[in-house]
């Protein structure tokens, strides 16, 4: 099925219906892993998977590595046909051959997975930056090197085979922000929702944003969006705090700007990893508390192949209860629903 008729049947409903998913990075093999070995890992992630799709996710994805790119195809029709959650492949184009392109397509349309985000990817160790990148000009004729080259390639390949989503930045893509600043410049900003805009006329379904901690960031791209006519649902990519040191990489990689407050709190809790965990539990709570209550009804999870933190949210959330799969209504929209939650355990659900 794809992805997006479950976000129109979520938006159409009226009774405060939310959805969420969950992605999960390829897992690694060790290279010594002996055959039996990559077995194992490969069974354990897909029983990872299962237990957490198991609460209720609309539908899972799993990201790409060119260098894994097998394992990606295999487990992504695994997690579609053996846990029979609706998978979205992602898949990025810069630095892949066209055959490999292919063969990634087509691998994941004979597994029967009929979602996949379109990327452009990271340039390969040694290649041109981004920006010196020339757009292939697809059209059955070059490799595609963008997001909007492979949702071109896509759309020309397998007609509407596939549900096709794309990457947003609500604080641009990094290469729009100068070194030495922190934030994009608003040209750069502005040309990378022009070229947002682009990915989605191409055919893009809808839109996963890029992680972030500083909410306003993330209101205003939806509202920036919108007033260029971007209209396809923009699903927010909620990262939890884990520990400090995927903190300090994710947000040093993606260039997140993250509020003081949030900053010194991590920094205070840093070497205490329980109660660094408790508090990301507790900020990813309310931020999609206050997403939630914005009238935003999908939420997307960095789980970074963890179980507990997004689970934790999804609980306090009330979208999730105890092992079990509970109708997924939100339990904080008005005033009474709200206390009735508190008095269920259910805390800090919307900030104050
Ligand atoms: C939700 C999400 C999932 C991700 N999953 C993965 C993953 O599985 N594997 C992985 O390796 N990485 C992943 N990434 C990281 C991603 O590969 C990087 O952010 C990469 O630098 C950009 O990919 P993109 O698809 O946004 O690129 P593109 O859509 O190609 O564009 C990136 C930026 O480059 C500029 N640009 C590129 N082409 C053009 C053009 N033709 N015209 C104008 N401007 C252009 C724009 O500023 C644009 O925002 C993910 C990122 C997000 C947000």
């Amino acid at each position: 099925m794809h992805i997006i008729n479950k976000i129109k049947e979520s938006t159409k409903s009226d009774d405060n219906h939310v959805i969420f998913s969950f992605e999960y990075f390829t897992p690694k093999f060790p290279k010594s892993a002996t055959a039996e070995a990559r077995a194992e890992i490969a069974d354990a992630f897909i029983a990872k998977v299962a237990r957490m799709a198991a609460h209720g996710a609309s539908f899972c994805d799993i990201t790409w590595r060119p260098t894994s790119a097998d394992v990606t195809i295999n487990l992504a029709g695994r997690m579609q046909t053996e846990i029979g959650v609706d998978t979205m492949m992602h898949l990025t184009c810069l630095g892949m051959t066209l055959d490999g392109i292919n063969r990634a397509i087509d691998g994941a349309k004979s597994r029967g997975v009929s979602n996949i985000l379109a990327l452009g990817g990271d340039p390969p160790v040694g290649a041109p930056a981004l920006a010196a990148v020339e757009p292939a000009k697809v059209n059955g004729k070059g490799v595609p090197v963008c997001g909007l080259d492979l949702v071109e390639h896509i759309r020309l390949r397998h007609g509407d085979y596939f549900g096709l989503a794309v990457a947003g930045y609500p604080e641009a893509h990094p290469s729009k922000i100068l070194e030495g600043s922190d934030v994009a410049t608003k040209e750069g900003y502005e040309e990378d929702l022009v070229y947002l805009k682009k990915k989605v006329d191409a055919g893009s379904h809808f839109i996963v944003t890029q992680l972030f901690y500083d909410m306003s960031f993330f209101f205003d791209f939806v509202d920036d969006c919108r007033r260029i006519g971007i209209q396809c649902p923009i699903v927010p990519g909620i990262l939890p705090i884990v520990s400090y040191r995927s903190f300090q990489t994710m947000t040093k990689t993606c260039r997140t700007k993250v509020p003081t407050e949030i900053r010194e709190t991590v920094e205070r809790l840093k070497s205490d990893e329980v109660a660094l965990a408790a508090y990301g539990i507790q900020l990813a709570t309310d931020m999609c508390a206050e997403i939630l209550r914005r009238g935003i009804r999908e939420l997307h999870f960095y789980t970074m192949n963890r179980e507990e933190p997004t689970l934790a949210v999804l609980r306090r959330l009330g979208l999730v209860k105890g092992g079990e799969t509970v109708p997924r209504v939100l339990a904080v929209k008005e005033e009474g629903e709200e206390k009735k939650s508190v008095a269920n355990g259910a805390k800090n659900l919307v900030p104050a």
